[in-house]
C-alpha cells in the first residue's frame, strides 16, 4: 500500500492540531469548568467535535466503521479540506472534467492552486485519452470526478480505469448517487488508500440547511481531515438535524421514491413542449434541458416565479432544472407551455 503521506503538505504532517477540551476529557459526568462556556442555557455547551453520534448513525446505515467517516460543514467544506491537506498553494495542480461542479474551482482558486479542466465529450463522458496525457504531463495531486455530474446530470462511466491510474488523491463526489442506479464507489475508497468519496445530506436526505457533508476514506486519510478541520465544525442543532433525518430512513426512502417517479414525470411532460430542443439523462434530482433560447426561457420563468439555473454559459442554451414536487413541477410545466403560446 502506497504511504498516503509522500502526498500530504509537509507543514501539514508537521503541525500539532489544536486539541479542544472535549477532546481532552470526553467523559459526559461532572462539572464542567474547562472550556470557558457560559453554565446558563440550552446551547451553552460546545458540540461533540467528532459528531459521534452522527457517525455512528451513518456507521449503521452504510455497514462501515465510524473511523472511515469524515463529517464536513457540508461537502463543501470537504473539498477546501482537500487542497489545505495535500496542495501546496502557488506550486500543486487538480484536475476535473467540465462542466462540472462550481466549487473545485472557487476552493482551488482560494488555496491558490491551478485546476486544470478537461472538457467532458459530447456524451458527457470522460475523455480518457486527455486525461491521461494531462496526468502524465502536470502531475496534479488532485483528480476531482463528480457522478452523477453537476450540472450534466449523468453518471461517469469507467471511473475504475482513472482510480487504477492515478497517483495522486481520487476524488469522487457523490452528492447525488442517492438518485442514480450506479453503485457507490465508497466500498472501493475503504479499500484504497487514496481514494475518498464524499456524499451530502443536503440533497436526498433534505438536509441542505444543516450543512452536514460526508467523506469515505481509509483511517490514515480520515485522520489527516481530523488534524485539519476547526474543531467544532459541526455544530450541535446540526447534528442533532441529522441524527433525527438518519433515522427516519422510510421518510427518506418515500421522498426520494417520489422524486425520482417526478423527475419520469418531468423528462416526459418536457419532451412534449415545442420549446424543449433536448433532454439530457439524468441520473439525480435534477435535469438539464435545452431550449430554443435559454436566456428568453430561463428571464420568463423568473417573471412567473419559477426560479431555475440558467447553465447557458457552460452547455449551449441550457438549463437545469431541480425535480420539484409534483405541484411545483406542474406549476413549471404549465408555464413553459405557455412561453409556447406567447412565442407563437
Ligand atoms: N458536490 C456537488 C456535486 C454539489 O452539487 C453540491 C451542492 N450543490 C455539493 C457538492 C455541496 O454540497 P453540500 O451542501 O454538502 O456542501
Amino acid at each position: 500500500m502506497q504511504d498516503i503521506n509522500t502526498l500530504v503538505r509537509k507543514n501539514i504532517l508537521s503541525m500539532l492540531p489544536y486539541s479542544s477540551a472535549r477532546d481532552e476529557y470526553t467523559g459526559k459526568k461532572g462539572i464542567f469548568l474547562d472550556a470557558n462556556e457560559n453554565p446558563f442555557g440550552r446551547y451553552n455547551r460546545y458540540p461533540d467535535p467528532k459528531q459521534q453520534l452522527v457517525k455512528n448513525a451513518l456507521a449503521n446505515l452504510k455497514q462501515i466503521a465510524e473511523e472511515n467517516i469524515f463529517l464536513g460543514n457540508g461537502s463543501d467544506e470537504v473539498i477546501d479540506l482537500l487542497y489545505r491537506i495535500f496542495c501546496e498553494p502557488g506550486k500543486d495542480k487538480a484536475l476535473t472534467f467540465s462542466p462540472t461542479y462550481g466549487m473545485y474551482k472557487v476552493a482551488a482558486a482560494i488555496n491558490d492552486i491551478t485546476l486544470l479542466e478537461i472538457p467532458l465529450n459530447e456524451s458527457f463522458q470522460i475523455d480518457f485519452d486527455a486525461a491521461e496525457k494531462m496526468i502524465a504531463s502536470e502531475s496534479p495531486k488532485l483528480l476531482f470526478i463528480c457522478s452523477p455530474n453537476n450540472p450534466t446530470g449523468n453518471s461517469l462511466l469507467n471511473i475504475e480505469r482513472l482510480i487504477k491510474s492515478f497517483k495522486g488523491i481520487v476524488v469522487i463526489d457523490e452528492a447525488y448517487i442517492d438518485f442514480s442506479s450506479q453503485k457507490s464507489f465508497i466500498n472501493v475508497a475503504l479499500a484504497l488508500p487514496n481514494v475518498v468519496v464524499m456524499q451530502t445530506l443536503s440533497k436526498a436526505w433534505g438536509l441542505a440547511a444543516a450543512r452536514v457533508g460526508m467523506a469515505f476514506a481509509n483511517p490514515a486519510l480520515i485522520a489527516l481531515f481530523n488534524r485539519v478541520k476547526p474543531p467544532y465544525n459541526i455544530s450541535l442543532l446540526n447534528q442533532q438535524a441529522a441524527v433525527e433525518a438518519l433515522q427516519a430512513i422510510e421518510t427518506f426512502e418515500t421522498n426520494k421514491a417520489t422524486i425520482l417517479n417526478e423527475r419520469k414525470r418531468l423528462e416526459i411532460l418536457l419532451e412534449s413542449l415545442p420549446s424543449v430542443i433536448k433532454i439530457y439523462p439524468s441520473d439525480a434530482n435534477f435535469i438539464l434541458v435545452a431550449f430554443n433560447d435559454a436566456d428568453a426561457v430561463y428571464n420568463y420563468l423568473v417573471q412567473k416565479e419559477i426560479i431555475t439555473r440558467n447553465r447557458h454559459s457552460v452547455v449551449k442554451n441550457a438549463i437545469r432544472i431541480t425535480v420539484g414536487s409534483s405541484l411545483q413541477n406542474d406549476a413549471l410545466v404549465k408555464a413553459l407551455s405557455n412561453f409556447q403560446l406567447q412565442a407563437q
